[in-house]
């Protein structure tokens, strides 16, 4: 495969762009490559900038629902274009999407738009602590909540990836107000709750843990958060970035029926425009100014083409609600394939999938949390990643990634692809 053109602009990227990427998992290190520069996308395939074309299962890392450049969306788009990029006033799309929003999700009564997952998480944990007058806040090992400093604690996603526990310029009192349980372990969250009692503002969590590769709720564990959170009068904020319109319209609280108090949206909700939203209960969202005293704001939040971008994939979703059994359908084939391969080779494979979300560990597994996932044997991964692109076939260039389905990938595609996992 040639991929000299992608080497070029990457030695170029790299002289004014820090590691020649603007988001680290982009730069294959954990692969041991370098990244391949995209030129364009249509559908399930992805093509460099050598002309090479692959079956794509990053999907944007999510967004890509309904795979690259969709024809009404992108129709949309250019329309909405030709009345004005952004205007810093309210329009109709913004209610439209918010009431869209709301449909899906019931327990989301009131909504903001923000510009990013991380932008999202930020704003509804400032919201949990001013609507409950605490300061602490309760995450867990290996959920990722985008880069905000109070966060980056044993955060998932890229800083597991490159061993960072931490990342420097973060004073320590920025993320002392940060307790720290382990996923699908209710004695850890029993156990800081009780010692901080009336301190915790906020549980956050992943319903689906998806930025240490894909980890499951344990049956029982998100309805543990919900008893435990009222019983402390703590809310609880469900991370939806990646699940929100992707385990179901309804996301996990509706897959599981489990109702957080805030809710934060991302990727999908964008329709692949720099576009997140938070929101929840209306006497929670009600603290935010200009009727309440939690300040948050934004130039861009919003904006018209973000905003069409994100209601017309809604509505192609909503017209379609067997577009998720027949993602479940395939990512399970896919799923099969690992299974498969690991008892013809012997490798030690375990694999993790609900509705179009899977990651297959190179660990013998059971993976049910951080340390689990940990454990996987990265150098296979990098060997598995180097086999899946020759083959044609882009995965997530990381062990502690999912891999994301579209209903763009068609059956013959996806043959094709557990071909190459079995191969
Ligand atoms: C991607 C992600 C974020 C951060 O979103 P950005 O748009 O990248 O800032 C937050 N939470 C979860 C669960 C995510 O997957």
């Amino acid at each position: 495969m040639n991929t000299s053109r992608s080497k070029e602009l990457f030695e170029k990227s790299r002289r004014r762009i820090p590691g020649g990427v603007n988001s680290p998992v982009r730069a294959f290190g954990s692969v041991g490559r370098t990244p391949l520069f995209i030129d364009h996308a249509k559908g399930s395939r992805i093509t460099d900038v050598d002309g090479n074309t692959f079956l794509d299962y990053v999907c944007s890392w999510g967004p890509g629902i309904l795979g690259h450049a969709h024809p009404t969306v992108i129709e949309a788009v250019r329309k909405a274009c030709m009345d004005g990029l952004t205007y810093g006033a309210p329009t109709e799309k913004e209610w439209k999407l918010a009431e869209l929003i709301h449909e899906a999700m019931g327990s989301v009564e009131k909504v903001r738009l923000v510009s990013s997952g991380t932008e999202a998480v930020m704003s509804a944990i400032r919201v949990a602590r001013g609507y409950t007058g605490r300061d602490l806040i309760l995450k867990f090992k290996g959920n990722y909540h985008g880069h905000s400093d109070g966060l980056l604690v044993k955060a998932g996603s890229a800083a597991l990836t490159t061993a960072v526990p931490d990342s420097s310029g973060v004073p320590a009192s920025y993320t002392q107000n940060t307790l720290v349980a382990l996923y699908n372990n209710p004695d850890s969250v029993e156990e800081l709750m009780e010692k901080y009692q009336n301190q915790v503002a906020a549980i956050i969590v992943e319903p689906v843990a998806a930025n240490m590769g894909v980890v499951l709720p344990e049956k029982g564990f998100l309805e543990f958060l919900r008893e435990i959170t009222v019983r402390y009068d703590t809310l609880l904020i469900f991370d939806e970035v990646i699940t929100g319109f992707r385990l179901g319209y309804g996301g996990a609280q509706e897959y599981f029926h489990v109702t957080p108090d805030l809710t934060t949206l991302g990727k999908i909700v964008g329709g692949g425009m720099p576009m997140a939203a938070y929101g929840g209960r209306a006497d929670i969202m009600d603290q935010v100014s200009p009727v309440g005293s939690v300040y948050q704001a934004g130039t861009l939040s919003g904006n018209p083409i973000a905003t069409t971008a994100g209601i017309v994939t809604l509505d192609i979703l909503k017209a379609h609600p067997e577009y998720y059994g027949e993602l479940e359908r395939k990512t399970k084939r896919l799923a099969a394939a690992f299974e498969e391969r690991s008892k013809k080779t012997g490798e030690a494979i375990w694999v993790n999938q609900i509705g179009s979300l899977l990651s297959a560990f190179f660990a013998p597994g059971p993976v049910r949390d951080y340390d689990s996932a940990a454990n996987s044997d990265t150098k296979a991964y990098g060997e598995y990643f180097g086999r899946m692109l020759e083959q044609g076939i882009y995965v997530a260039p990381s062990q502690f990634e999912a891999m994301f389905v579209s209903v763009a990938h068609t059956d013959e595609e996806i043959e094709e692809t557990c071909r190459a996992i079995c191969g």
